[in-house]
């Protein structure tokens, strides 16, 4: 089996056939659906830790912090880690719901695109370039599309994995070769499907930035 695990699944507040509107996002917010990233480790010569998953990002209240990190930490808990295990945390891309956690991993080395890091001026961070090896097996592909520095990852072990990020926000996205554009700093969605057909060719494997991993096929708008 390849040296991954997903730490905790994040779910995704509206597929890409469900019509974006306040009142549809009220609604899966009070069934509990309140969007964190997906949060996946990998591990081969060290642990690295891809995004870190923060739910209900409009909610930053302290209570909202607390709640955040304690469901994380368990999580981690629940695999058998401690937030000291983490050696390195990989964020895709700058938005709340990704790496909000941050703060939970103080001796873990960050990393990011060097574009991102350059970017947000995220000076603690070691910025990365497209194709580097941040651990054994695992490179960096450069994925702008949902925002203009967003990178993945791509672990080559006994399976091809794409950790994707948000430029695949989900499953039902990439089936229907959409982009989760409703961000401020949405990039481009020709860049976008680019990313998401090179990561498709890439792997036999692919985990979304939210909702669930998938066996990587071709979607009829790549085919
Ligand atoms: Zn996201």
């Amino acid at each position: 089996m390849p040296p991954i695990k997903l730490i905790k699944q994040g779910n995704c507040t509206l597929e890409a056939i469900e019509n974006p509107s306040p009142l549809a996002i009220d609604i899966k917010y009070s069934l509990g659906i309140g969007g964190g990233s997906n949060v996946i480790l990998i591990e081969t010569d060290r642990r690295v830790l891809v995004d870190t998953g923060f739910e209900y990002e409009s909610r930053q209240g302290p209570g909202d912090l607390d709640r955040n990190e304690k469901h994380l930490i368990r999580a981690l808990a629940d695999c058998g880690y401690t937030p000291d295990d983490i050696d390195a945390v990989f964020i895709t891309h700058w938005h709340l719901d990704h790496f909000g956690n941050l703060r939970v991993f103080p001796k873990a080395e960050p990393i990011a695109s060097s574009s991102l890091v350059e970017e947000v001026g995220l000076e603690d961070f070691t910025g990365v370039d497209d194709g580097e090896e941040i651990a054994e097996k695992v490179k960096v592909m450069f994925t702008p599309g949902h925002t203009r520095e967003h990178a993945s990852l791509l672990l080559d072990s006994a399976i091809r994995v794409a950790v994707a990020g948000d430029v695949i926000v989900s499953l039902s996205y990439f089936d229907k070769g959409k982009l989760w554009k409703y961000n401020q700093d949405f990039y481009s969605i020709e860049e976008g499907l680019s990313s998401m057909k090179r990561l498709a060719e890439s792997s036999d494997l692919i985990i979304p930035g939210h909702g669930l991993p998938f066996l990587t096929y071709l979607p009829e708008w790549i085919r």
